[in-house]
């Protein structure tokens, strides 16, 4: 078989479409290989599909395929152009590349499959052979693509979080769909503004199918959600993690105070205990549990407060909204006649948004998928690197969060 004609085959060309040459450069590890067409060609207008005649042609374009053995593959053609009565001069589309690519299709798909195995962009790159803006440009492209195909789907529970870029403040807020693990949209910043941008992206019809959405217990997003979604107030959820972990400091705050006081009588018994405190206590090991043990029966406002924690996980266990504002109030009751300062802040702002607390027993939805992925997208941040700005980090979050169809036709 002649060289022109196994590369005819390996590219899959079709007519009118040819391999007029191929050369091979060893010293560089290249193959090139020169496509043409027969004179008198009809190619269809890329607006209106109308069969005419070839006016001119570009001048020679170069595209990266898939590497032959250890070569790098490269193809090269001139694209015709048609003259349409109704759309004027016009490039024709090429049947192995998208417009615009400097790749063909097969190797933006193999691309774009490294690209996610490897979740890393500077890995991908040297696997690849390809330089930064040439991988960034197929990574753009891919979601671009996704996009354009996204098809508008229900969103019936929703999570919305701030996540840190760069370091400092600067934020982004994300949306994310907890059914289906992905990120619907992103906006600027992690104020009131921000989650109205990120909510006004969907469309009414996506915004009236939001059943429940989960947030932590800042303002911002709670005045969001209030004006963009009909009825909010009985859709929010407090996400659960964030109202423990607010818990979970005030156990904190307590054993700094205590500890303080302490030692200054020279009783160092809460010393080196930070973490069995902040520990559930199933999860404690042998060692801490030893001087769990040991330091509770002191009977110290660091034990109280670690057990009003303990006692509030259970508000989630509850089987419905009543039943959990039942153990709420009760457990507030305790709280709020004891000297544990930041425990009873705490309480008190549960107490100011309980309804969008207790709503957990009704929509039983957290952020959890939204902290699983903010893991994944803080190893991208670390991974990819080179962020030069906060579009790429979007994009980059897009491209492996967002559920999309990356792949080209
Ligand atoms: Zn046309």
């Amino acid at each position: 078989m002649q060289d022109r004609e196994l590369y005819q085959q390996i590219l899959g060309l079709k007519s009118p479409w040819s391999v007029s040459k191929v050369a091979l450069d060893v010293l560089q590890q290249q193959v090139d290989v020169f496509v043409e067409h027969p004179s008198g060609t009809k190619f269809c207008c890329p607006e209106c599909s109308k069969q005419l005649p070839c006016y001119d042609h570009t001048q020679e374009r170069q595209w990266r395929h898939l590497d032959s053995c250890q070569f790098k593959t490269v193809m090269h053609a001139s694209i015709p152009r048609i003259d349409c009565p109704e759309h004027g001069v016009k490039q024709v589309q090429v049947p192995w590349a998208e417009k615009g690519s400097r790749f063909t299709s097969l190797f933006e798909r193999f691309a774009i499959q490294v690209l996610l195995a490897t979740q890393n962009v500077k890995g991908a790159m040297s696997i690849l052979r390809t330089k930064w803006d040439q991988t960034w440009s197929i990574v753009e492209r891919a979601v671009a693509r996704g996009k354009s195909r996204k098809e508008t789907t229900m969103l019936p529970r929703l999570g919305i979080d701030e996540k840190a870029f760069l370091k400092g403040q600067n934020y982004i807020t994300l949306l994310y769909d907890l059914d289906h693990s992905t990120v619907e949209a992103i906006s600027d910043g992690n104020d009131t503004d921000s989650g109205i941008a990120c909510l006004s992206q969907l469309s009414g019809e996506q915004i009236q199918s939001i059943e429940a959405i989960a947030m932590d217990m800042s303002a911002a997003y709670v005045k969001a959600a209030k004006q963009v979604i009909p009825l909010a107030e009985n859709k929010i959820v407090h996400d659960r993690f964030h109202v423990m972990q607010m818990a979970t400091k005030a156990v904190d705050k307590v054993r700094r105070g205590e500890h303080r006081q302490l030692m200054k009588d020279g009783d160092d018994c809460l010393s080196k205990t930070k973490y069995v405190w902040l520990t559930s206590f199933e999860n404690l090991s042998e060692k801490q549990q030893a001087v769990f043990d040991a330091t509770y029966d002191l009977q110290l406002q660091t034990g109280k407060a670690w057990a009003y924690k303990e006692m509030l996980r259970d508000l989630w266990t509850q089987t419905s909204a009543a039943s959990a504002t039942t153990y709420f109030n009760d457990w507030y009751r305790r709280v709020i006649h004891t000297k544990l300062e930041p425990m009873k802040t705490v309480a008190r702002s549960i107490k100011e948004r309980l309804q969008n607390v207790v709503s957990y027993c009704t929509h039983r939805i957290t952020n959890a998928v939204a902290e699983g992925m903010n893991s994944k997208i803080m190893s991208i941040k670390r991974r990819v690197g080179g962020f030069r700005n906060r579009q790429n980090f979007k994009t980059a979050i897009f491209f492996y969060c967002g559920g999309l169809s990356l792949y080209p036709q």
